[in-house]
């Protein structure tokens, strides 16, 4: 996403215990949007090969989530809905997990199964007619996470009735995110940053040690930066209606649906969030642009280390309660 950036303060060689210590980045296109790694490392070549097994786990979890390639485990469990139950990996059973678990933290505000939906809009910035409201009312009655089965001993999932579906396109980027954070770690990589369309997971610092620095731009004033935050082991992620939305009667409706109602959200323009996981902070960024600023920013301040940023399409910014953005402009 666009309106999020990171600022690298140091230039890109720095010598640390006699040790040089270079800034290794790389873009390119997964999941249909834009990645970029950076990294800090002594050895750019080991680093760049890094970045090679990092992008091949990006298409690993891809092939997993896509509701996309018929073979995907998530397409055989939407095919199989009302069905039958299908045995998944453990992977995608934890995953499917842990967003259920934030569906019902967010009240159904984020919603795997909003995907019965899905194919009723098409968010190409037009006009567009609206489906009419009986068509709306009968895809939102197979929305329901609750209707999301699930067997721990078996691992499986069973999608309740016929027409349901999940999808991961609230989630998956950040979920990626971390993974590849951790294989990162693992490799003993002590410094970087994955951006997976403005989905971030942060660790370590810059090789000056000076942290790693996120700077927000207002979509409605995309010139100038209007605040920087520090990023220290943290995940930040931002959905905005920016790049994907439509128009009915003029006025602007974004990518992310209301899954009470099946029509898209309106009145946010972005919503950034920061939390330990990118899942999470992925999850509640979608949610709070259903939730709208005001539920969304007395939702956060409910909750341990998270904070939010909303921005709502009159121009007014809501912060959660420890972000003093008088501090941080
Ligand atoms: P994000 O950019 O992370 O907010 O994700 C937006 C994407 O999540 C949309 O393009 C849909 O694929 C999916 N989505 C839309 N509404 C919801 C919802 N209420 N709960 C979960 N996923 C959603
Ligand atoms: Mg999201």
């Amino acid at each position: 996403m666009k309106h999020i950036f990171v600022l690298l303060t140091t230039t890109f060689l720095f010598v640390k215990n006699g040790q040089a210590q270079e800034v290794i980045q790389r873009k390119f296109e997964k999941m249909g949007s834009s990645f970029e790694i950076t990294l800090v490392h002594s050895n750019p070549i080991y680093a760049q090969q890094l970045i090679d097994e990092s992008i091949a786990e990006i298409d690993r979890i891809e092939r997993l989530i896509s509701s996309w390639d018929k073979n995907s485990q998530t397409s055989l469990v939407n095919k199989m809905a009302g069905i039958r139950s299908q045995v998944v990996s453990k992977e995608l059973f934890d995953l499917i997990l842990r967003a259920n678990t934030i569906a019902r933290l967010t009240d159904g505000a984020f919603d795997l199964s909003y995907a019965s939906v899905d194919k009723l809009w098409s968010f190409n910035r037009e006009e567009i007619t609206p489906p009419s409201p009986s068509v709306v009312e009968a895809s939102v009655a197979k929305i329901g996470f609750e209707k999301i089965k699930m067997d721990t001993e078996k691992q499986t999932v069973f999608l309740l009735e016929k027409g349901m579906k999940i999808g991961f396109g609230a989630i998956g980027k950040g979920y990626a995110a971390d993974r590849v954070k951790s294989l990162l770690l693992e490799k003993g990589v002590e410094a970087g940053i994955v951006n997976a369309s403005g989905d971030m997971s942060a660790w370590g610092t810059q090789p000056d040690g000076s942290p790693w620095q996120v700077g927000l731009i207002n979509p409605l004033n995309k010139n100038k930066v209007f605040s920087w935050f520090p990023l220290l082991n943290t995940a930040v992620v931002t959905s905005g209606d920016y790049e994907r939305y439509l128009l009915m009667d003029g006025k602007r409706y974004g990518h992310i649906i209301n899954p009470k109602t099946g029509y898209p959200s309106q009145g946010v323009v972005s919503c950034t969030v920061f939390a330990p996981k990118a899942e999470l902070a992925d999850a509640l960024a979608t949610a709070l642009f259903v939730m709208g600023s005001e539920t969304g920013i007395d939702f956060i301040d409910q909750l341990p280390n998270v904070e939010a940023l909303m921005i709502t399409d009159n121009g007014k910014i809501i912060a959660s309660k420890n972000i003093d953005l008088d501090e941080n402009i």
